[in-house]
């Protein structure tokens, strides 16, 4: 199924988790999107973020990785006291296609109280990283009444293709209730961050937690055809339910510098930031 179909429940209930992945706000989403920043936190970037958003007093969602929010829990406390909506990543990034309910729901589950014990919020929607969907996932979540949440506007941050390439593909797919994915820890993002916030309400888009944009959306409407740019999409491969980062990845993350007792985490918890490979 390619991102940016309407797969919504008719009889959608904000309150309540969805059976089926969300795209995007089904229906009349009005002029409001929501941008969602995964991987994070990030020390020394996502305070940068917070003051971007701040600064022009919008609010997001950051969908973390729970053994990165137990590492920096004062970062995610921030998240959700400035306003921003604070979902599941699940615990340390691992590809969950193939895991059974019960490995998923572990996951979930240690990932959500992780998550609730620092902001005191019930954890409403979970990204699996990669976008990789299966049974499993998709019954841990139902079970633990989180709506499982993609995106429709993908301007491939995670490329680091610079930031005005992030910020053209992004207004080149954005639609009423998109959900835009983008990536903590980079810093072209953050760069292309205040200009794509301006850009996008000159164009007379307002932008809104998950939250708020899907209790703002009505009834689906007739199957949307997905946007052009995600023609290429295909959904992860087998080979990547294997995927080992490059070690590229690990050159060009710099680890937090110890100080004040903060190490950074383990070897093993990472990769923590892989960004979804296609
Ligand atoms: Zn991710």
């Amino acid at each position: 199924m390619l991102p940016g179909d309407t797969l919504r429940h008719s009889n959608f209930q904000p309150q309540e988790a969805q059976d089926q992945p969300i795209y995007r706000a089904a229906g009349k989403g009005g002029k409001r999107v929501a941008l969602t920043f995964d991987d994070g936190p990030y020390p020394g970037l996502t305070e940068q973020y917070l003051a971007v958003l701040e600064a022009h007093q919008a609010t997001a969602t950051f969908f973390v990785i729970g053994c990165r929010a137990e590492r920096y829990p004062h970062l995610v406390r921030d998240m959700s006291s400035k306003g921003h909506e604070v979902g599941s990543h699940s615990w340390q990034h691992a590809c969950l296609s193939k895991v059974n309910s019960l490995g998923a729901k572990e996951d979930l589950l240690r990932t959500a109280r992780t998550l609730e014990s620092i902001t005191g919020k019930p954890v409403r929607y979970f990204r699996p990283p990669y976008g990789a969907l299966g049974p499993g996932v998709m019954e841990a979540a139902r079970e633990l009444d989180e709506s499982v949440v993609l995106w429709n506007v993908d301007p491939r941050d995670w490329t680091n293709p610079g930031p005005q390439a992030i910020i053209q593909r992004v207004l080149a797919q954005v639609r009423d209730g998109s959900i835009i994915l983008l990536h903590e820890g980079r810093p072209g993002t953050l760069q292309a961050l205040p200009i794509l916030i301006r850009e996008l309400r000159q164009q007379g888009y307002e932008l809104v937690t998950l939250s708020e944009l899907l209790s703002s959306s009505e009834k689906p409407s007739a199957a949307a055809s997905p946007p052009q740019k995600e023609k290429g999409y295909r959904p992860p491969s087998v080979k990547e339910t294997t995927y080992q980062p490059p070690s590229v990845s690990r050159t060009t993350y710099s680890p937090p510098q110890a100080g004040a007792g903060d190490k950074a985490p383990p070897a093993e918890q990472f990769p923590a930031p892989l960004p979804p490979k296609r």
